[in-house]
């Protein structure tokens, strides 16, 4: 259930900026996730569908996911490569001295107040 947790984490961060900012209907909401965050878009969008029809806040709030994609670092050849493809080990000098840099986030990027 790592999506739901995240779903709800997400919906707390929002009632506080609509407090914060005197909102009290929200529009859309623009969520970065990366390609190796372990989450799985179409379960987290059901799962957010299901939250949002319990939270009045959100009962008009679009769901925008944008992925971001998964790249490695090599500290050897100090290349980057596609996580995805290569995993762990770089596909120039078959280093393991390698690093994920980006690609493994779950932030929100814009949100959209209604009017
Ligand atoms: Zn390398």
């Amino acid at each position: 259930m790592h999506e739901l947790s995240i779903v709800t984490h997400v919906a707390k961060t929002l009632d506080e900026i609509a407090e914060e900012n005197h909102l009290t209907r929200i529009g859309s909401v623009t969520l970065e996730i990366g390609e190796v965050s372990g989450i799985i878009t179409d379960y987290f969008e059901d799962c957010w569908n299901y939250f949002k029809k319990r939270h009045p806040l959100l009962t008009e709030c679009e769901l925008k996911i944008e992925t971001i994609p998964a790249i490695t670092f090599c500290e050897d050849c100090r290349k980057e490569y596609p996580t995805i493809e290569y995993g762990r080990i770089c596909p120039y000098c078959q280093s393991e001295h390698t690093y994920l840099i980006q690609g493994n986030e779950c932030t929100i990027k814009e949100i959209e107040a209604e009017d």
